[in-house]
């Protein structure tokens, strides 16, 4: 513990580890060189803001409750979806529920001992804000590419115009704004009052992936651009002050897997009598969400009703796994196994069926969704091995280095590890990475089964040190 002066943490939205190696020549040597975590793993479901909040807390969601990207709110089900992508829908959850993230922060944590966090979440305004949501009432910088309406600190924001220039169009690819990005961390972040731990979440390679499918020439380029910011901060610091006491972590947040067929869910549930929607009206019984994965929230506690629905999804060729209480849903996982135990998870999760198979380009990975991107982008959420596998490699003073490391890792275990680097714990779900020594202890594998007719399902977990790790789940 205790061996750097400042770390660097460098994200890749959506980076499939398979995929690094063929368009991100430096993000690969910086992986080869240094210490790679091959098992370093999302949390569920896979989506940016929960995945976000995780790094921010070192929590898995049933602790820091942003428990889904869009959530309704049991107890106060008026139709108002939770749309954690919005600044507002967070100060209305704030509002509603007497706090937006419900666990302490990396960014609180190091403001307690003066020490300063400087982060640019350039995805949705809401990861903005969950990545360091304490961020104002701590004098810390934070900035959003949505501009100053959406940055808690939006003095910041003409600073950074005057220096770097107008904030770009949000393009497709998101070119420009990746090359953005990489401006404001070198010649700004990384240049003028370097903070204690800096934070660049890059939009790239996830938008691409998304919109352009993750096979597409638009992505290749994404990555690359990603690849050549990362370049560039890697030089920043390399010609700085903190060249040799500078940590740098580099990694996504979760992969994605192609879609190949779009299911209108909430027609085929209405279809067979379940009144389901997005929003509370007068022909609504249950909320539902949708993607990858999704809650399904009867509006009355009608227990019959959550019975009748988790059969429902089981009996369905496209679901993959559900997750309820099994002494009211029999065939289901509980969601205490996946960490959804919050007072805002819902009572009734389920996952979309993915395989592993090829998809577009011989890229693995390939599922049915029930909306939110074009048929054949990519998307995540969900429990397979191309979204929970994310990149992680660790660069540190005295760090080992050519190594790779599979014991299990997860976002979880960011907080914790960065702050260990100044010599500080923090209490949470996650654990101190040994980016020194390997452990001295093998992981244990645990696999969840559960069944009912003709539906079986399977999730994998790990643990060590004491703590859990989601691995994969899917059906069977
Ligand atoms: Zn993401």
């Amino acid at each position: 513990m205790g061996q750097a002066e400042k770390v660097v943490v460098v994200v890749f939205d959506g980076l499939r580890p398979d995929m690094v190696g063929a368009h991100m020549p430096v993000l690969q040597a910086f992986l080869d060189d240094n210490l790679r975590f091959s098992n370093a793993r999302s949390v569920f479901p896979s989506l940016t803001r929960v995945c976000t909040t995780s790094v921010s807390t070192g929590m898995w969601p049933g602790r820091h409750g942003i428990v889904n990207n869009a959530f309704h709110l049991s107890g106060d089900l008026q139709g108002r979806l939770v749309d954690t992508a919005d600044f507002a829908a967070l100060w209305g959850l704030k509002e509603r529920s007497g706090a937006i993230v419900t666990s302490a922060s990396m960014g609180e944590r190091l403001a307690s001992s003066g020490r300063t966090l400087w982060t640019m979440h350039c995805g949705s305004a809401g990861s903005g804000l969950l990545i360091n949501h304490a961020a104002r009432e701590n004098g810390h910088q934070t900035f959003s590419i949505h501009g100053a309406v959406a940055t808690l600190t939006p003095e910041i924001v003409p600073e950074i115009v005057a220096k770097c220039g107008p904030i770009p169009e949000q393009d497709l690819p998101r070119l420009d704004v990746v090359a953005y990005t990489g401006r404001i961390a070198t010649e700004f972040a990384l240049a003028e009052r370097q903070a204690d731990v800096t934070v660049v979440w890059l939009p790239e390679p996830d938008t691409s992936y998304h919109y352009c499918g993750i096979h597409s020439a638009q992505t290749q380029s994404a990555m690359r651009a990603a690849d050549l910011a990362f370049a560039e901060i890697l030089e920043t610091i390399s010609r700085g002050t903190f060249a040799s006491t500078t940590a740098v972590i580099a990694m996504s947040d979760h992969g994605q897997i192609a879609t190949e067929a779009l299911v209108d869910l909430k027609n085929i549930l209405r279809d067979d009598g379940f009144k389901a929607g997005g929003a509370a009206n007068g022909d609504t019984d249950i909320l539902m969400t949708g993607g990858n994965m999704g809650e399904l929230r009867p509006i009355s506690s009608d227990v019959g009703l959550l019975t009748e629905l988790g059969h429902w999804l089981m009996d369905r060729p496209e679901i993959g796994m559900v997750f309820a209480d099994p002494d009211l849903i029999d065939g289901a996982l509980p969601p205490s196994a996946v960490f959804q135990t919050h007072a805002r998870s819902a009572e009734l999760i389920y996952v979309m069926r993915s395989r592993d198979e090829e998809g577009p380009r011989g890229i693995p990975g390939i599922g049915p969704y029930t909306g939110g991107v074009p048929l054949g982008g990519g998307m995540h959420g969900g429990l397979s091995d191309y979204e929970m596998n994310t990149v992680l490699g660790i660069s540190a003073p005295g760090a080992r280095k050519g190594q790779v490391d599979d014991t299990p890792a997860s976002l979880i275990d960011i907080a914790p590890t960065v702050l260990d680097l100044f010599g500080m714990d923090l209490d949470c779900d996650g654990r101190v990475l040994p980016l020194f020594e390997p452990e001295q202890e093998d992981a244990t594998v645990e696999e969840l089964r559960a069944a009912r007719g003709g539906f079986a399902q399977r999730l994998l977990r790990q643990s060590i040190q004491g703590r859990d790790y989601l691995i994969k789940g899917g059906r069977l």
